[in-house]
């Protein structure tokens, strides 16, 4: 990770670009000791030691928890503090995919308040902004710095920090607020070369998804509208090459992934991601994977004019339909004149046309999830999914039993 090789943002919109370690500059600011979270494959890989040689350089001593696993759960969580606490750090350093990204998260906040309780965390609310539980200011005992080294989630720049509560239930929660985002996110495509293919696939559909549901989201926005199309763009124009090794269309997606996750971040996201997160932690289908499987299925949906309208006050008319149409318009999957319930169909076609040519199966069966498991959970799925925080942004709002019709649809496939 040499220092011409950094490309930093800052978590505002409006930051101020690349930020390099200078010799001993830790040091002079003050910061003595930190932790690097990551996980198991990743430190082996050494990516961890790179990072810990900047930390050395710049004047300050580090600590790895390396016991990260995919879906990171509130004991983890808990196993990650106690490093923490032992070593008294002053800065955090995530370094991998949303999991271990989204643990450092969860482990910042009880480090720093460890009465906050987890239940009021997980209260779902229409809108984050004005949540009657307030989440505790984070940065007065440690810093987070995160380094993504997949291309998918964008957690570096988000607001989500999705843990699962094993102990009740088995249940992934997205615990969302603004003050869960990191204070540095450092995008270098270096942490990105040695992703296997299966994981450039998954996480480049997660990218793809997170910008989907950005656009059509009911708290979509001027602002997060640019972000989201162009990152569709970007994954049309580089998942399939970055699958298949070139290095700078690997890039472009690491650079796609953090622009959906701005866009996602202030726009939220939908019943996608709600019934993905079910369907991972029960399943146990890779995050990315799983949006995919069901994304074809939530567009169709999403884009039939619905019987119960969408919650938000300030959407006022249903409009996702033409969403859907403006995205496969602006991709060039159809023309500007093709009708919206065609071009609807455009996106969804090319969408399984980018799943095929990155190897990944079209439905929940084909993840080798058998019939008889899958529909003993699906009403316990289908509830769980309902009550997801991501369900709020969602244009439609659903039944519970049209969220079972989805689940079962994506199970047998087309
Ligand atoms: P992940 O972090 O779970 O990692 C998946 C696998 O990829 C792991 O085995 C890991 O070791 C491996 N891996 C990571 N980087 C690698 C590299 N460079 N080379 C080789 N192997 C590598 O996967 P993910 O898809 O990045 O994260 C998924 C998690 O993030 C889920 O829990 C999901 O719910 C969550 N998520 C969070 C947000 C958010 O905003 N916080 C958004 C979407 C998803």
């Amino acid at each position: 990770m040499g220092r011409e090789r950094i490309n930093a943002v800052t978590t505002s919109f409006f930051g101020r670009g690349s930020i390099g370690l200078l010799p001993g500059e830790l040091k002079k600011r003050g910061y003595r000791r930190g932790l690097i979270v990551t996980d198991r494959f990743l430190f082996e890989h050494k990516a961890a030691d790179r990072v810990g040689e900047q930390i050395l350089a710049a004047g300050a001593e580090y600590a790895v928890f390396y016991l990260v696993q995919p879906n990171p759960t509130i004991q983890v969580v808990n196993d990650c503090i106690q490093a923490a606490k032992a070593l008294e750090v002053d800065f955090l350093v995530a370094v991998g995919g949303g999991s271990a990204i989204d643990a450092a998260k969860g482990m910042w906040l009880f480090y720093e308040h460890p009465d906050t309780s987890f239940d009021g965390l997980r209260q779902r609310f229409l809108d984050i902004r004005k949540r009657a539980f307030k989440f505790p200011k984070l940065g007065q005992k440690a810093k987070l710095v995160a380094i993504p080294t997949t291309s998918g989630t964008g957690s570096e720049v988000t607001s989500f920090s999705v843990i699962t509560d094993k102990q009740n239930g088995n249940i992934k929660y997205p615990l969302a607020d603004y003050r869960l985002t990191p204070d540095v996110a450092i995008i270098d495509p270096q942490f990105t070369r040695s992703m296997p293919k299966s994981i450039v696939a998954d996480t480049g559909l997660d990218v793809l998804t997170h910008a989907i549901e950005a656009y059509v989201s009911v708290m979509a926005s001027d602002y997060t509208d640019g972000l989201a199309l162009h990152a569709i763009e970007m994954v049309f124009t580089y998942l399939e090459k970055s699958y298949n090794g070139d290095p700078l269309a690997r890039e472009k997606m690491h650079n796609a992934s953090c622009i959906a996750g701005m866009a996602f971040t202030n726009a939220f996201l939908g019943l996608n991601h709600s019934m993905a997160h079910k369907l991972g932690a029960e399943c146990h289908i890779p995050h990315g994977r799983a949006n995919a499987i069901l994304l074809p299925y939530v567009i169709k949906y999403n884009a039939t004019k619905p019987t119960k309208f969408a919650s938000f006050p300030k959407y006022k008319e249903y409009v996702a339909d033409e969403r859907y149409a403006k995205i496969a318009r602006r991709v060039g999957l159809c023309s500007a004149d093709t009708p919206i319930s065609e071009a609807v169909d455009c996106l969804v076609k090319a969408i399984r046309e980018l799943m095929t040519v990155t190897e990944r199966p079209l439905c929940i069966k084909d993840c080798g999830v058998s019939e008889a498991e899958f529909m003993s959970k699906v009403d316990e799925l289908s509830y769980k999914a309902f009550e997801d925080q991501c369900t709020t942004a969602n244009p439609v709002y659903p039944l519970v039993s049209e969220i079972k019709e989805l689940y079962r649809e994506a199970y047998y496939g087309e």
